[in-house]
């Protein structure tokens, strides 16, 4: 079976030195008070800032912050953005207070090779989520190249992200390049056995992505309020716990789906049970048939764990995304701390291992195992619309690779 093969362009094949390059980035960081609360996302634009930079090229990146709905809001600007940039870079970075206009263009003109300007919130206008060809004219005339690394946004047709394409040749960043790379690879000749870990709140969620993997995967473990959903297929007793009873014949059919195409699924056999997610309140672990009227299961069980930890033993490839549980409390977030680690340990074995989602990610860089995991997936929702089998029109607007 061929590999993926990323089959576009990207910055190492075209010429940048002297240019001025225009780089969509996913500087969608959490704010507070104005400060930068988590610069994962502007470290992960580094590498493809730095190529750039280095080359001779005079980099213009622009980005999306928040929902501010077309319109200028102060608590959504980029600028605290460009300082975090600027300390980590060493002080290169200058802020441009608009992203189109006469003044943002002239500011841009200005750069020398190997400086770079952040423009701010391409949302502050309402072109961009509209995908409106004047707005994306516009942007294009901050660069003569455009390089799209923002994975993250790879889902959204917006002007800043695809629409500027019309206008500029555009190629891929190194980010882009490496998720494509290892999500495209896991898709289409993953190592064996191939594991998917999905959990999260809800299957409404991550209905389409289940039913995708299960076209491709060998074994399948369930977790989080999502797992409910199929323990209720199965006719258990939940309890109080969070499940969306009008989902459950959903799961019953992705239950005959997996048993149809052989794939192994993985349901919780025990769980952590509480009265309600208040912190501290009292909980202990019973059999996953056993939760009582009164109570609601907001965790997986160490045996649980353990039957998630044999199977990524034995695993050649793994893909996780959702906290198997509660994880905001330490109460409810063993569970999930025992599958990160459990991932962690198959990379050691040899496994290529990604783990995905906002929430996956915060459980694994506050267990401490980030660097112990193959693949982090910057992309939230353009990373399970790409394992649905979705084209990303962040993608299709990139030059295919002859
Ligand atoms: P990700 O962001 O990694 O894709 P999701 O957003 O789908 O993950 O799910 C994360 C949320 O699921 C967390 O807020 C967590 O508290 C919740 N969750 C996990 N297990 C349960 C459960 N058993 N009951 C209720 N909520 C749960
Ligand atoms: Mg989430």
């Amino acid at each position: 079976m061929a590999t993926a093969g990323f089959d576009r362009k990207t910055v190492k094949d075209v010429a940048v030195a002297g240019k001025r390059v225009l780089v969509r980035v996913d500087f969608n960081v959490p704010l507070d008070e104005g400060r930068v609360v988590d610069a994962t996302r502007i470290e992960a634009a580094l590498p493809t800032i730095n190529y750039l930079a280095e080359r001779g090229a005079s980099v213009v990146l622009m980005s999306h912050l928040g929902r501010p709905k077309g319109k200028p809001n102060p608590a959504m600007s980029l600028r605290p953005v460009a300082q975090t940039l600027s300390t980590l870079m060493g002080g290169r970075v200058r802020f441009v207070p608009d992203c189109i206009g006469e003044a943002s263009v002239a500011a841009t003109q200005d750069l020398k090779p190997g400086e770079v300007a952040l423009l701010e919130n391409v949302r502050f206008h309402p072109g961009d989520e509209a995908c409106d060809p004047a707005m994306a004219a516009e942007l294009a005339r901050h660069g003569e190249l455009y390089v799209n690394d923002a994975f993250g946004a790879a889902h959204r047709a917006h002007a800043s992200t695809s629409g500027v394409a019309a206008h500029l040749p555009a190629v891929a960043g190194l980010l882009m390049e490496r998720e494509l790379e290892v999500l495209g690879g896991l898709l289409a000749n993953p190592a064996r056995p191939f594991l998917v870990i999905l959990a999260g709140a809800k299957i409404s969620d991550k209905f389409a992505v289940i039913e995708s993997l299960l076209g491709k995967c060998d074994i399948l473990a369930l977790g989080g309020g999502m797992a409910n959903a199929f323990l209720g297929a199965k006719g258990y007793e939940l309890g109080n716990s969070l499940v969306e009873r009008d989902r459950i014949p959903d799961a019953a059919k992705l239950m005959e789906q997996a048993a149809a195409a052989g794939v192994e699924v993985v349901l919780p056999i025990d769980r952590v049970i509480a009265a309600d997610m208040t912190p501290g309140v009292s909980h202990r672990v019973v059999p996953a048939d056993a939760i009582p009227p009164d109570m609601a299961a907001f965790d997986i069980g160490p045996a649980t764990v353990e039957s998630i930890a044999a199977a990524a033993k034995r695993a050649g490839a793994v893909f996780w995304n959702g906290p198997v549980g509660v994880y905001e409390l330490p109460e409810f977030a063993k569970g999930t701390i025992g599958v990160a680690h459990a991932v962690a340990a198959a990379t050691g074995h040899g496994a290529v291992t990604v783990a995905a989602g906002g929430d996956s990610l915060a459980a694994v860089n506050a267990a401490g195992l980030a660097d112990r995991i193959t693949h982090l997936s910057t992309g939230g929702g353009a990373t399970l619309e790409l394992l649905e089998g979705k084209a990303l029109p962040g993608v299709e607007c990139l030059l295919p690779r002859q």
